[in-house]
């Protein structure tokens, strides 16, 4: 099967091939037609968890080819207010509270307005951003710079043990390259 191809996508060619139309889809899932007209066009957030489970069951399709809903959005300002502060190969980053929304929406930042990420932004690299960690799991990019207020810092380990007193523990990542 082509892995590349949108799950929503992958529904219309199943309903397609056993001959329904949208509406007989909408009928059998108790939703509107306008709902999988959109979640086929692309719009993961059309139907919500339960209905594309149900989808996925309808046409077997095993549920873990099913596109992810949620995408993982970042903020890439390092002295954004949601800053967890991370020491990713010895240095200090900030990395922001991950929020999570449809993949490619535009989001700008709740607490400073700043647009938010969805993908690395290391130079080519084009990788999903991880919910867990503070850089990325591909090219080894932090999600955010080191807040320049923790720039001059000596010890950035000491640094963190002692003031991040507000957040349970620092995490501490060597990214990989
Ligand atoms: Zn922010
Ligand atoms: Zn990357």
């Amino acid at each position: 099967m082509n892995t590349s191809i949108s799950f929503g996508a992958l529904v219309k060619q199943h309903r397609q091939l056993q001959g329904l139309s949208q509406i007989d889809l909408a009928n059998t899932l108790g939703v509107h037609q306008s709902t999988i007209s959109r979640f086929e066009a692309g719009q993961t957030d059309a139907l919500s968890e339960k209905y594309v489970l149900a989808l996925c069951a309808y046409f077997n399709i095993d549920p873990a080819s099913a596109r992810p809903l949620e995408a993982v959005y970042v903020c890439p300002n390092p002295t954004c207010p949601l800053c967890y502060l991370f020491l990713v190969n010895g240095q200090i980053r900030g990395k922001p509270a991950s929020i999570l929304a449809s993949p490619g929406k535009t989001l700008f930042c709740g607490a400073c307005g700043t647009l938010m990420l969805d993908q690395c932004p290391g130079a080519g690299c084009k990788e999903p951003l991880s919910q867990t960690n503070a850089a990325c799991t591909s090219c080894g990019h932090a999600y955010a710079e080191i807040p320049p207020y923790l720039k001059n810092i000596a010890n950035p380990k000491d640094y963190l043990q002692q003031h991040n007193t507000n957040r349970e523990k620092y995490i501490e990542i060597t990214a990989k390259h």
